[in-house]
């Protein structure tokens, strides 16, 4: 049976921390389904149809990645896709206590659902989409934070 993993997350923006844990799952799962989270009551500085896009770039040439969003709860989400597993990055220890507490309970929502999770690389463990964001709001170039696929100049903020 086909091992699918959902990579869910806010990727606002996708940075090259989330592709390097994306690509390194490949090795893992026949198939991977990125995952945008769509929270009514988060304001993204994206939106919905742009993060979408600049991730479905980066990963154009790869088959098996799916580039998708959701609302609700991440387990049904997996339930009605057929991932069993849910993958998670972790940079820090303070990442390990929240990531837990989520996993813990996804586990208690629905058992059979495995929650994954790799270590990010060491050069990718300073970075995380708030400062990435903060850069470009205050008009500095932060290119390098994400995959080479996205031109941020392609793309406006909503503030
Ligand atoms: P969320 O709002 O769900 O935390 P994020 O987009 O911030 O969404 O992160 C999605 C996942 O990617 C989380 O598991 C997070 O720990 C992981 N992640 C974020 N930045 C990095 C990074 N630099 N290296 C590895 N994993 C990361």
């Amino acid at each position: 049976m086909k091992k699918i993993a959902v990579f869910p997350g806010s990727f606002d923006p996708f940075t090259i921390g989330h592709e390097g844990i994306v690509l390194r799952a490949l090795d893992i799962f026949d198939e991977i389904i990125i995952a945008v989270g769509a929270n009514a009551l988060k304001k993204s500085y994206y939106s919905l149809e742009t993060r979408k896009t600049m991730i479905s770039k980066v990963f154009r040439n790869e088959p098996r990645i799916k580039v998708d969003h959701y609302e609700g709860l991440t387990v049904d989400y997996c339930k009605k896709h057929g991932a069993k597993y849910i993958l998670r990055g972790l940079r820090t220890a303070a990442d390990f206590e929240f990531e837990r507490a989520i996993a813990q309970v996804n586990r208690a929502l629905a058992e059979n659902i495995e929650s994954v999770f790799l270590l990010t690389k060491p050069e990718h463990t300073p970075i995380n989409s708030t400062i990435v964001r903060d850069i470009i709001r205050s008009g500095g170039d932060a290119s390098r934070f994400v995959p080479s696929a996205i031109n941020l100049k392609d793309y406006r903020g909503e503030d």
